[in-house]
C-alpha cells in the first residue's frame, strides 16, 4: 500500500491494522453502525470507559477545546497530544459538532479528521514519539484530501477507514461514494482504502489471519 511518492506499508501490516481497528470498532459499535467520532472520543474520556479503556486503549484520555487560529480553515484541525499514558485531544468545538452531524461533506471530513487522531492512539504511535500528531490537510482541486508525510500519517489514514467502515469494508459491492455516506467517512480516502481490501494479497492475507485467529480461539 502506497502513496504516490510516499511511504509505503506491506499487506501483513494492513491486514494487522483492520484486524486491530474492526476489533476496537466491535467493543463500541455493531458491524453495520455508523461510529460517529464525537461520541466514541467522549466514551473514550469519561468516567465509564470501561470496555476500550481496559482492554484496548490502557490511556487516561481528556478531550480539551481549543481555538487553533481565526483561520476559516482551522475548525478542522485537532491534534493529539501524549506524555506517558496520558492523552489530551485538542480540538475545536466545531469540529466535534459537526462529525456529530453524521451526514454532509463537512460531517464526513470531521468525522475522517477524529478517527485518524484516534488511531495515532490505537496504533501506538505514541509509544514511537514524544511529539504531538498534527492532521495536516491539503487543499485539493475536489476539496480537502489528507496526504500522509509518513508512514506513520498513512496508517492512521488507513486504521481511520477501517475503524469508521468496520467489517463491511471487506464484503463491500457498492460504490466508495455509498460506503463513506453510510459511514460518515472521507470519500476520498474510502475509495483509496476500498481499492486495497479489494486486492487478491489483501484477500489472502485477512482469509490466513483470520483462519490462523479461529485455530487459536479453539
Ligand atoms: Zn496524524
Amino acid at each position: 500500500m502506497t502513496d504516490r511518492k510516499g511511504p509505503t506499508i506491506g499487506v501483513a501490516r494492513a491486514v494487522e491494522i483492520y484486524l486491530e481497528m474492526v476489533g476496537i470498532r466491535s467493543l463500541f459499535r455493531g458491524d453495520h453502525e455508523p461510529i460517529k467520532m464525537n461520541e466514541l472520543w467522549n466514551h473514550a474520556s469519561g468516567s465509564n470507559a470501561n470496555d476500550i479503556e481496559k482492554s484496548e486503549l490502557p490511556l487516561n484520555i481528556r478531550v480539551q477545546e481549543h481555538k487553533f487560529s481565526q483561520n476559516a480553515d482551522a475548525w478542522r484541525k485537532a491534534t493529539v497530544m501524549a506524555l506517558d499514558r496520558f492523552v489530551t485531544l485538542l480540538v475545536d468545538p466545531s469540529l466535534m459538532s459537526e462529525a456529530g452531524k453524521g451526514r454532509g461533506p463537512d460531517a464526513k471530513l470531521a468525522n475522517f479528521v477524529l478517527a485518524h487522531e484516534f488511531s495515532h492512539l490505537a496504533l501506538d504511535h505514541f509509544a514511537q514519539s514524544a511529539s504531538g500528531k498534527n492532521f495536516k490537510l491539503t487543499k485539493r482541486s475536489n476539496g480537502y484530501a489528507n496526504l500522509a508525510p509518513t508512514a506513520e500519517e498513512l496508517e492512521a489514514n488507513m486504521a481511520a477507514v477501517f475503524l469508521l467502515c468496520g467489517p463491511m469494508l471487506a464484503t463491500w459491492e457498492g460504490s466508495a461514494k455509498e460506503l463513506a455516506d453510510r459511514a460518515c467517512c472521507d470519500v476520498y480516502s474510502v475509495e483509496k482504502f476500498l481499492r486495497m481490501v479489494r486486492t487478491a494479497a489483501f484477500k489472502e492475507e485477512l482469509d490466513r489471519r483470520q483462519s490462523t485467529n479461529e485455530r487459536v480461539v479453539l
